[in-house]
């Protein structure tokens, strides 16, 4: 995934304890680039207000993009709250779009088509 600003989203991940009932842990994880790819990466544990902020948020609401090179139809999978701070956010902020690649590869095959 290419983009600007702060990737970051929050992680909830079951454990389950020594008694062996199930705790429920939440985790802010960023995209990072490594080896051309982007991959997610584990920066800290959440603070209450987003974890109260991702209770608002309907758990299943998993927005689906497609890759923005157009010979490409790989997906992506991000949390809803993310694609809506790409697509309405960020353009509001930074007065454009920002375009959305499955990989460093796609991205540079589209920006040189989009060079001609
Ligand atoms: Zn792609």
């Amino acid at each position: 995934m290419i983009t600007c600003g702060n990737m970051g989203f929050i992680k909830k991940i079951n454990r389950k304890d020594k008694k062996g009932s199930i705790k429920t842990y939440y985790y802010y994880y960023e995209y990072i680039k490594s080896g051309g790819k982007w991959v997610q990466k584990y920066v800290r544990q959440a603070t209450p207000e987003e974890v109260a902020a991702t209770h608002n948020e309907d758990k299943k609401d998993i927005a689906i993009i497609t890759c923005a090179n157009p010979d490409c139809d790989n997906q992506i999978k991000m949390p809803r709250s993310q694609k809506r701070r790409l697509y309405t956010t960020y353009p509001l902020r930074y007065n454009r779009f920002q375009m959305v690649y499955c990989s460093e590869a796609c991205q540079q095959i589209h920006d040189m088509a989009l060079r001609g």
